[in-house]
């Protein structure tokens, strides 16, 4: 649960709190701890399936093609570019920006945002923040549409291709999205997204390549579509997997999310996932602003230029009491000269991976409507 500093109004941040905290809730209903259901078998949809190998078989051709040294070292290059236009719209805008409105965007930053996100191909920035604020309400739970307690193939990439658990879907009728329905840009995408998508997240990266730097179509498409893509999804999907496992908890050793420099490094800045999922309307999302976390340096920047304000951020006091209290006694921050990684034996994929604290057992007391 966040502990909001006074004067901060942030309706979101009840998400954060089960039904039974909010203060004036309705109190009918059968009242539930939510957990995760391990008899339970999600139903593989087969034909999404079926998308995902097609994609994975075109981004390996696009990375065999680029080994084979037939691929221009500038579209090589762009393709990287685009890659980190489309991470930065996922990261920055549908999840710092959007989902959990730790700044305000004026409308230019937030059309550019809203661009960039729909190059990354994971669904409009509505369904983005939908599914975001649920896996933030219900983590690591039945509730949670990527439970990472079922396991790291499901929450990496799993829970796209199977149905959504009964009570996710249930509890989906729960989260607060009003404030996105009444932003006429975000719908504006959420209508037209099949569009934007096509002509921002195919077109274009294809297109620049053989038109500027007469690149093959077919490398073109292979590198620019496929492999940037791929790699882009699967960047976002380490936040949702390696980032609720291999790591400390140094914020709070009660909810399942570590914080992890490796997702960090390549998510630009999500792996400080702890400290996130403790307090998710920090502009930072992590104690520092740096390093392995230039979403945090991009938005002061905008702030700095007059596209972002309102930045907000967790006072130290209020976070000392929270390491004191809830920490699992990894923080470092005297040793490390205020950096927040704890440091521990070495793990394959994530070297402060300690391994010495148990795995917290997540379950949640919710309400369910009748
Ligand atoms: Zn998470
Ligand atoms: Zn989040």
């Amino acid at each position: 649960m966040a502990d909001l500093p006074s004067g901060i109004s942030d309706p979101y941040a009840l998400q954060d709190k089960t039904e039974d905290e909010k203060p004036e809730e309705n109190k009918e209903g059968e009242l539930k701890i939510l957990g995760t259901d391990h008899s339970y078998t999600h139903r593989i949809i087969w034909p999404i399936v079926f998308v995902y190998i097609a994609l994975h078989i075109g981004a390996i051709t696009g990375l065999l093609l680029c080994l084979s040294g037939s691929v221009k070292m500038a579209t090589m290059v762009w393709a990287l570019f685009y890659s980190y236009v489309a991470t930065e719209g996922a990261h920055m805008g549908a999840h710092r920006c959007f989902s959990h409105r730790a700044f305000k965007a004026k409308p230019l930053l937030k059309v550019i945002l809203l661009m960039m996100q729909a190059t990354s191909g994971q669904h409009s920035t509505y369904i983005w923040c939908r599914d975001h604020r649920q896996h933030h309400r219900y983590s690591d739970t039945d509730g949670d549409p990527h439970n990472s307690k079922r396991g790291q193939f499901y929450c990496h990439i799993g829970w796209l291709m199977t149905s959504r658990h009964p009570l996710c879907k249930e509890l989906r009728k729960t989260i607060d999205m009003s404030d996105l329905q009444q932003d006429k840009l975000v719908m504006f995408q959420y209508r037209h997204f099949r569009t934007i998508y096509f002509l921002l997240g195919f077109l274009l990266p294809v297109w620049v390549p053989v038109h500027f730097f007469n690149e093959s179509l077919v490398n073109a498409v292979f590198v620019c579509y496929f492999l940037r893509f791929v790699y882009s999804l699967h960047v976002t999907w380490f936040i949702n997997s390696l980032a609720h496992k291999y790591g400390t908890r140094p914020y709070d050793k009660t909810i399942q999310p570590v914080e992890t420099w490796f997702v960090s490094l390549v998510s630009l800045g999500e792996g400080w996932h702890n400290y996130h999922h403790a307090y998710p309307w920090d502009y930072k999302a992590a104690e520092i602003g740096m390093p392995l976390n230039s979403t945090a340096s991009l938005i002061r920047l905008c702030a700095s230029l007059g596209l972002a304000y309102d930045l907000k951020t967790v006072d130290k006091e209020t976070l000392n009491k929270r390491i004191k209290s809830k920490g699992d006694g990894t923080y470092k921050a005297e040793d490390l000269d205020d950096m927040v990684t704890a440091i521990g034996p070495l793990h394959p994929l994530n070297p402060s991976y300690t391994g010495k604290h148990p795995e917290p057992d997540v379950k949640l007391k919710v309400r369910m409507r009748p």
